[in-house]
């Protein structure tokens, strides 16, 4: 009997830009936001009372229609750090406000070296030219000796003249936003699995604990169940920043959700968890029914009543635990049952191997390192451990391994595996990704397929390898090495990598 293979195709569709405003203290950051706001209020909805969520949307009628805008309404780099520190991603653009009568000052160069860091281009707002004191050629002169050039100094850093205060230039600011925004060609896919960032939380004596989050990925319906960093809850309500209800939210659309147990991490990932609710005592990720605790008797007297295929999962976190968990539960199969004996986060131990053992189980590792004494345990007690980097690797194994047949779709063969643990700069300005080969080998000219958050984001060809310094063909599993690739593409920590043949 032949199976329909789960698609892996992904509709990705272009999504609003997400901008964070940054800046030196007092130099107009929290006028521009509210002026920015209020440009757009009057178009908007009438009667609906803004409220502050943390972020915000504007639609801007542009000479070639209207486009959406989505800000963070938290000046300043403490939100922009939290969530660079949880290694989330959620601005796209980073607005330098730069008060033209004060200044490049300490914040400001901390600014760029924030959106530097984080790979986030940059665009400058010098603000304040209404003032007699607004030295524009002194401000564009100090923004070159921080490496910011703009485009009459030769460089390609686009500056625009504001004044917040008279609300001057502020379409033309946004205008460039819309402008860059077109050329950073920025993806999701709104049918594709949610995940959406913290950049707001807080108890509220009405609500309940409250969230304001901007979805990255997927869309967020009001009856889902979420879990972010162990945090659950259920979507009461999604109330937009025009404090009206909605009863979904696409891509980088901000929107406070209703509903969490507890008040989630600022910069947190959220994730759609398919598992029913626990009540509130529950702090486990996993609902009982999820998972069976380890007891002795999973040790001495193994039952598998039907033919089934039995795993121990081990995970990085708790949101791939649960994605893996729940999407793992939606596969049947009238030939084999999947059991998952133990699914917790963390590295492979003892206890894993010696249960998967009794069990006749595999254990699945994803996104971990595996401390070779356990790997030697595994081989002493012939126990699988396999490894993954992609969710739908994974679960395409399984789903295969359940059905008892190896598809017969053509498939391309898997040649090597690895991910992007550094990033360089090239002479020539190219982006060099370091990578820790994790399975197989990676060849010059081979075919590589580049994933960011479980989702194909670019494809190319190995162009350049380097290891130790020295031009090479060919790296094998558990090397690192520096790769260039064609067309040129820039990588970002923990991306994966997929080698086929060339
Ligand atoms: P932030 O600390 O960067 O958020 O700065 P604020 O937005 O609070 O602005 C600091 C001060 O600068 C306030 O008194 C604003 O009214 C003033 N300000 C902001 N933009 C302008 C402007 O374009 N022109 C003038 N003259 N003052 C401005």
């Amino acid at each position: 009997m032949k199976k329909k293979k789960a698609s892996k195709s992904i509709k990705t569709e272009i999504r609003p830009p997400i901008v964070t405003i940054m800046g030196h203290v007092d130099h107009g950051k929290t006028t521009l936001l509210d002026v920015i706001r209020k440009t757009n209020e009057a178009a908007k909805e009438e009667g609906g009372i803004t409220q502050k969520i943390g972020a915000y949307q504007i639609e801007f009628p542009s000479k070639e229609g209207s486009h959406k805008i989505t800000f963070i309404d938290t000046p300043g780099h403490e939100a922009f750090s939290a969530m660079r520190a949880r290694g989330a991603k959620v601005t796209d653009l980073v607005v330098l406000v730069v008060a033209a009568d004060d200044g490049v000052k300490p914040q400001t160069v901390e600014a760029i070296n924030h959106a530097k860091e984080a790979k986030v281009p940059l665009l400058v707002a010098i603000n304040k030219i209404d003032l007699p004191g607004a030295n524009i050629k002194k401000v564009k002169s100090q923004l070159a000796k921080e490496d910011v050039l703009v485009e009459e100094l030769g460089g390609e850093a686009v500056a625009v003249l504001i004044s917040a205060k008279q609300q001057k230039g502020i379409d033309d600011l946004l205008e460039m936003i819309v402008l860059l925004a077109e050329m950073l060609e920025l993806r999701a896919d709104p049918q594709g699995p949610l995940s959406a960032v913290v950049v707001e939380s807080h108890p509220d004596s009405h609500k309940g604990p409250v969230a304001s989050v901007i979805v990255k990925n997927g869309t967020l319906k009001v009856g889902q169940t979420l879990s972010s960093e162990g945090v659950r809850g259920k979507v009461r309500a999604l109330i937009n920043e025009w404090g009206k209800q909605i009863p979904s939210a696409l891509p980088s659309t901000p929107v406070e959700v209703v509903g969490f147990q507890d008040a989630p991490a600022l910069g947190a990932e959220v994730y759609e968890s398919k598992g029913k609710m626990e009540h509130r005592e529950a702090p486990q990720i996993l609902q009982k029914e999820d998972y069976k605790e380890l007891t002795l008797q999973d040790f001495l007297e193994p039952k598998i009543e039907k033919p089934g295929i039995n795993v121990v999962i081990k995970a990085e976190s708790e949101g791939s635990l649960e994605a893996i968990v729940s999407s793992l539960k939606n596969i049947h199969s009238d030939q084999f049952e999947l059991k998952i004996l133990h699914a917790a986060v963390g590295e492979v131990n003892k206890s894993d191997v010696l249960l998967a053992k009794t069990a006749g189980a595999s254990v699945l590792s994803f996104r971990l390192k595996v401390p070779p004494v356990m790997e030697r345990m595994a081989k002493e007690e012939k126990v699988l451990i396999k490894h993954y980097l992609l969710i739908y690797e994974l679960l395409e194994e399984i789903e295969e391994a359940l059905w008892g047949e190896v598809t017969d779709e053509v498939q391309e063969k898997i040649l090597g595996r690895a991910e992007v643990v550094g990033l360089f700069q090239s002479s020539l300005g190219k982006t060099i990704a370091g990578v820790k080969v994790s399975e197989g080998r990676i060849a010059l000219n081979d075919k590589i397929k580049i994933y960011r958050d479980e989702a194909e984001v670019h494809a190319g060809k190995i162009k350049t390898i380097k290891h130790l310094k020295e031009e090479v063909r060919e790296v094998k599993k558990g090397l690192e090495c520096g790769l260039t690739i064609e067309p040129d593409f820039n990588f970002e920590k923990r991306d994966i990598l997929e080698i086929t043949r060339g």
